[in-house]
């Protein structure tokens, strides 16, 4: 390959390197800039000669600033950028430009389960939700006999869940971050491709009781080996009501299986493609992912926003660095003031745990050339396309809104894969650095930056981004690629890589309340 750099921005005056191998000491490219200095893949180049303090151009946007001088054709490495403020959230625009709504797109369905309630599942899944850790092994061991006892007798159903986390008990249950963590589990027992009210089992003695996960529902409980009617309300095994382990274990499979029974006469039914509700998260980023995949997942997500779908996008401090271009782009002030809040939140969350603003990007992130969070969002909010931003749902909230939605989650992936979870019944996920992350609950479609790492993870990515960067395809072709890979993957008609394997990252609801 030629030497080869993606500048993304016509004011940009840094490109990334895009040769694989990286480049040497005078590799020439076409426009006849010549390297000073090694540089590997993804790193940036400097496109001009920079004076010390000089603006360093991205996307753009100024990513920093540089502490000393630079010739054309240097390597720009995190040690001579120095971090810029985040965008004062006072002064911000609010709706002043909102983008018209995109031509509408007819005609694209899909294959799922649309439950009485009108949600659509894309799996069909007996689920066992838990209100506290200390029953997790139980439900773990209980899921392993269904899995190999009775599964197999109920074709049309793909799994059994245990929905385990750490939440539960030793909580301050009532401080005000508490809501998060049980708003969360509450919606995670609902997901739609549960398909039916849930299976609780719960402790007995624990803090977060079912009847506060789930509020509002008509509860049933065991009484110790009787088994009521389950006439379609979520069913409570209560552990210390049961006469001990093997009981326990009966009660949970003989309620599985009545719920297998159910969930095996589920058919799926044509769909529009507004049905989708698709949480966009990256991990593992590089400096190729907001000139690749995220621009590409941002096609695909303007194309379900045109479908009348929902998108979501969320990771808070991937958002922050690149606020004051989203806050233009709200349809109204309120949901402009909303995003702003959503970041006055968070920044005041890190403060109170004296977190820094080099907390986020990761080694990998460095190594995959990102130098700081400033240029790892700008890449990061290409996921969210280009239509108006249409809700902001805070941390653990069901989505209701069509459109693009801001969902307020923290970047750590399992845990921002958790809290989108709450809505969303499709996943989609990039990366350039590589993760083998999925769920359980929704399918995970898992996009690369690069090709290097798509033909190296030839069984763990699904689709190829990297091809944007050498010009073989362009964005759009990718988009359209992820778009009908989704309406695919959603039908039951393709599987991700990740359900291939069983690669089901454990549940993390996000608890931002103290711990006692
Ligand atoms: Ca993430």
């Amino acid at each position: 390959m030629d030497p080869l750099f993606v500048q993304v921005d016509p004011r940009d005056n840094v490109a990334i390197i895009v040769n694989p191998e990286g480049l040497p000491t005078g590799a020439r490219f076409a426009n006849g800039l010549t390297l000073q200095e090694p540089i590997p893949q993804s790193h940036k180049v400097t496109l001009r000669d920079l004076s010390e303090g000089a603006p360093i151009v991205r996307y753009g946007q100024i990513i920093g600033h540089l502490s000393r001088a630079l010739p054309a054709g240097a390597w720009v490495r995190e040690d001579v950028m120095d971090l810029p403020q985040a965008p004062a959230l006072d002064e911000l625009p609010l709706a002043t430009a909102p983008p018209a709504p995109l031509p509408r797109l007819e005609g694209y369905t899909f294959e799922g389960y649309r439950n009485s309630d009108g949600s659509v599942g894309t799996k069909n899944i007996l689920g066992i939700a838990t209100t506290v850790q200390c029953v997790a092994p139980t439900v773990d061991y209980a899921v392993r006999r269904i899995r190999q006892e009775i599964l197999p007798r109920f074709p049309n159903v793909d799994d059994a869940v245990a929905i385990t986390h750490t939440y539960g008990c030793g909580v301050a249950i009532d401080a005000p971050g508490a809501a998060v963590p049980i708003r969360t589990l509450g919606h995670l027992s609902r997901h739609a491709n549960f398909g039916s009210a849930p299976l609780v089992v719960s402790l007995g003695c624990e803090k977060l009781q079912p009847a506060r996960m789930l509020p509002g529902a008509s509860l049933q409980a065991s009484k110790g080996g009787e088994f009521p009617i389950l006439e379609g309300n979520p069913y409570v095994i209560r552990l210390q009501d049961e006469r001990g382990f093997g009981a326990t274990v009966s009660a949970i499979l003989h309620y599985a299986e009545k719920r297998l029974e159910e969930l095996n006469r589920r058919k799926r039914v044509p769909c529009p493609a507004s049905d989708l509700i698709v949480g966009m998260q990256c991990g593992g980023s590089d400096a190729f992912s907001g000139v690749t995949c995220n621009p590409a997942v941002g096609y695909a997500a303007d194309l379900i926003v045109r479908a009348g779908g929902t998108v979501m996008f969320s990771e808070v401090t991937e958002v922050r660095d690149a606020v004051h271009l989203l806050t233009p782009r709200c349809i109204n002030e309120d949901v402009a003031r909303a995003l702003i809040g959503e970041m006055r939140w968070y920044d005041e969350y890190l403060a109170r745990s004296g977190a820094d603003r080099s907390a986020n990007p990761t080694p990998g992130n460095k190594r995959g050339g990102l130098a700081n969070v400033v240029e790892k969002a700008l890449g990061s909010v290409a996921k969210a396309g280009t239509s108006a931003l249409h809700a902001v749902a805070s941390h653990g909230e069901k989505v209701s809104t069509k459109g693009l939605i801001f969902a307020a989650t923290p970047a750590s992936d399992f845990i921002c894969g958790t809290q989108q979870l709450a809505s969303m019944n499709m996943h989609v996920f990039t990366t350039g650095e590589g993760s083998p992350y999925g769920l359980a609950l929704c399918p995970v479609v898992k996009v690369s930056s690069r090709t290097a790492l798509a033909e190296k993870w030839h069984d763990l990515i699904d689709i190829d981004a990297g091809t944007i960067a050498t010009g073989q395809a362009t964005i759009a072709d990718v988009g359209w690629e992820l778009f009908r890979f989704i309406l695919d993957v959603a039908s039951g008609r393709r599987k991700t890589w990740a359900d291939t394997w069983g690669l089901h990252n454990a549940l993390a609801p996000f608890n931002p309340g103290p711990v006692t």
